[in-house]
């Protein structure tokens, strides 16, 4: 099993002048779980040469830890990335994208107090990670060859899981996928749940993000020049636009002009909902059913963080924009539920 450490709270300590959280190596970290030893698990580690807090995570980053684990894949049964959590649902949406036929278990953990203080959340999110990631099925075949996010007690699909708390030690939850394990006295896989990949085909990594995106949230009294400024940003090729309900947004002129206009200069533009919960689905309702007439494409139930990831993978890999438009709802790595596809809707 490799472990690869990253950054985030579980690694950090308190600077004594500011009081702030900064990132220690990992010597000091593993110092801290001497527990480590008494597992039935060989456990080597990497990390990288300069721990990050994750607020600081890019693409670049992301194919950092996607080369680790592709350089190591034939040496490790799984692997454990200790993260921040600040952007984790973003690099485990990434990941996800970025291992094509991934065969062995990838799981993100990361904790919520440094894993030197006493009431540390770390300890319990590494040790259950570590034994997820080296867990076999009966015919010895790993328990779940996918990018999860482990965080006290459940285990959830990661381009699936959104960090939703702050404060709280349980702070994840994957609100439109069920957890693919819960973790009590004993390890439950939600086996149904996760996702098995065709063995014969081999890991096939990708590692070409295209960062010309944006997001554009919705909020009632949004100005024309808003709008107008975000989607005119120089080589803009896509917007996650995150509306309201099912997918709604307002039906006002100025407003379907621009989208329309954006969309003719070739810029994708993919609906998710600012609800936790939920699909967008906008032929329900008039106000959505304008936004398929101006060329938005729906994200269904994409999270912001698997839709923005995934709209950067997409465009990457070169897909003209009617390509990506129409891949939004086709799932990669099970980010999204198949749904009736409105992306390939005919225009009305
Ligand atoms: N700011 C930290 C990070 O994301 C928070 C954490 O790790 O929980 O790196």
């Amino acid at each position: 099993m490799l472990l690869i450490y990253t950054g985030g709270t579980i690694g950090m300590v308190q600077n004594p002048k500011t009081g702030a959280h900064e990132p220690l190596n990992f010597e000091h970290l593993m110092s801290h779980v001497p527990e480590l030893a008494e597992l039935k698990v060989a456990v080597s580690t990497t990390q990288f040469c300069k721990p990050i807090d994750s607020s600081n995570m890019n693409p670049q980053h992301w194919c950092d830890i996607a080369r680790i684990i592709v350089d190591n894949y034939d040496s490790y049964e799984g692997f454990v990335v200790l993260h921040g959590t600040d952007t984790m649902a973003y690099t485990a949406s990434a990941l996800s994208y970025m291992l094509e036929n991934l065969d062995k278990p990838v799981i993100f953990t990361g904790s919520q107090l440094p894993i030197g203080v006493l009431r540390t959340d770390g300890k319990e999110n590494l040790i259950s990670s570590i034994e997820i990631a080296a867990a076999r099925d009966r015919a010895g075949f790993p328990m779940v060859p996918e990018v999860c996010v482990y965080f006290q007690t459940y285990l959830f699909r990661g381009n699936r899981s959104k960090k939703l708390s702050a404060e709280e030690f349980k702070a994840f939850r994957s609100p439109n996928y069920p957890q693919l394990a819960n973790i009590g006295v004993h390890i439950s896989y939600a086996h149904h749940h996760i996702h098995h990949p065709d063995r014969t085909l081999g890991l096939r990594p990708h590692f070409d993000f295209c960062s010309d995106v944006t997001f554009l949230k919705l909020f009632p009294g949004i100005t024309p020049q808003t709008v107008h400024a975000i989607l005119s940003i120089p080589n803009l090729k896509g917007v996650v636009l995150e509306s309201y309900g099912a997918g709604n947004a307002m039906t006002e002129e100025w407003f379907l002009q621009e989208i329309r206009e954006a969309v003719a200069r070739g810029i994708v533009i993919v609906n998710v909902s600012q609800c936790a919960t939920g699909m967008v689905e906008m032929s329900i309702y008039d106000t959505g059913n304008q936004l398929i007439e101006a060329g938005v494409v729906s994200g269904g139930d994409l999270t912001a963080e698997a839709a923005v990831t995934k709209l950067m993978f997409l465009l990457g890999e070169g897909h003209t924009p009617k390509q990506v438009g129409d891949l939004m709802l086709v799932p990669i790595a099970g980010e999204v539920s198949p749904t009736q596809s409105e992306n390939l809707k005919p225009r009305l």
